[in-house]
């Protein structure tokens, strides 16, 4: 997931960025002999006026400053309502009171979103607040809880974690996530299992239950590819990779190794669904989720947070769309602004070209439309979803 930390810095960055253009040049103007040019000071922060003049030169200027705007006439496609009914299977809760709730759903009406798949991630009473917060809404939310890891390296564990998992799915919890294996084990939430992978024995009982209580499993393993590797003038995601690298934890299970042990839990547990988050992080080779697809008929993905990682490569990524339409769930996990929707509309639906949105995504990379067809857009958006979530009326309560 994108951590609340994130979230809120990206809140930060707009709200600064706000600030600063509103603020800081009509003071800066008038303190300047020479009035600074609007569009040469576009990256200048508050309280950086005196290196403005440096930061014009292409020497000095700062990768985390650089904001360059698209030169092309060409067209852009403002999409405020998706072309379908969504829903969206990787989202957190966000919204802390009555009133942020009752406004999340105005802005999901205003985008068309029509339900929310919360994975909150929790066990016990943290799962149940946050279910009593949400379940007023049982037709815009539903609550996925997490699983209680504790006592995972104690001998006997399993009974006692299967009884909680059906706890929570009486108290409402209709999916279990998101949880997360980046290498080091499995986390969910504040529970942690250092060391245990969900291919691991252990979890067994756990994943087969899931199946019985009719309850998908988001599976979020590893994390992007420029996070592994090193920290310098090559990575191609330098920005975001160091705010989540992993190259400086050498003992962790590789990509690729997680991958493959993602494969061989879905081969164990065939009756349990899993989504895999993000890709599987295989958004920069996509043929490999491909492969998983074909040997794995239990697994989904969802696109949740990977879309400027695809949008740089549109062609391959519409034709991946299209050969694996009934495999892939649209997601956010980036909050609930109106904008953050749209941005995703925009390039699933549209073949606009070259547009820059490093405020929402925090890549310096240029953007691309998709233009996804109806069919695939309406598989992608919502029946996948509906299907996979009305299968489960079949299974006992
Ligand atoms: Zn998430």
């Amino acid at each position: 997931m994108r951590t609340k930390n994130e979230v809120n810095r990206r809140l930060f960055l707009k709200w600064a960025n706000l600030v600063g253009l509103a603020a800081w040049f009509p003071a800066a103007a008038k303190s300047s002999p020479i009035p600074v040019p609007v569009q040469d000071a576009n990256p200048v922060h508050p309280g950086e006026a005196s290196q403005a003049k440096e930061l014009r030169s292409p020497e000095t200027i700062l990768l985390k400053d650089y904001r360059p705007k698209s030169i092309y006439k060409i067209p852009v496609t403002q999409i405020d309502k998706a072309k379908y009914p969504i829903i969206d299977m990787h989202s957190h809760p966000y919204a802390k009171t009555p009133q942020q709730i009752e406004e999340w759903i105005r802005d999901m009406d205003e985008v068309g979103v029509q339900k929310t798949v919360i994975l909150t991630m929790a066990t016990g009473t943290e799962f149940d607040d946050i279910y009593r917060k949400y379940s007023k809404y049982p037709d815009r939310f539903e609550m996925w809880s997490g699983l209680d890891l504790s006592g995972y390296n104690q001998p006997g564990f399993g009974p006692a974690a299967v009884k909680e998992l059906e706890r929570c799915r009486q108290v409402g919890a209709r999916g279990v996530g998101e949880i997360h294996d980046k290498g080091s084990g499995l986390v969910s939430g504040k529970s942690k299992a250092p060391g245990m992978h969900p291919d691991d024995t252990r979890m067994d009982a756990l994943w087969e239950r899931c199946a019985e209580l009719g309850m998908p499993v988001s599976l979020h393993v590893a994390d992007p590819i420029w996070m592994y590797q090193p920290m310098d003038k090559t990575n191609d995601g330098l920005m975001n990779a160091y705010h989540w690298r992993l190259d400086n934890k050498p003992n962790i299970v590789s990509l690729s190794g997680m991958i493959d042990i993602f494969d061989r839990t879905l081969a164990r547990h065939r009756k349990t669904t899993f989504i895999a988050c993000h890709f599987a992080n295989l958004d920069y080779d996509l043929a490999r989720l491909g492969e998983m697809f074909e040997r794995n008929p239990n697994l989904y993905a969802d696109i949740s947070a990977r879309y400027a990682e695809t949008a740089p490569i549109p062609r391959f990524a519409s034709k991946f769309y299209e050969k694996y339409a009934a495999r892939l769930v649209y997601g956010t996990d980036m909050g609930f602004e109106k904008p953050m929707y749209r941005v995703t509309f925009r390039i699933l639906e549209s073949l606009d070209e070259h547009f820059y949105e490093i405020e929402q995504f925090d890549y310096h990379w240029s953007l691309n439309g998709f233009g996804l067809s109806g069919d695939t857009l309406k598989q992608v958006y919502h029946d996948n979803a509906a299907k996979l979530l009305a299968a489960r009326a079949e299974h006992p309560e």
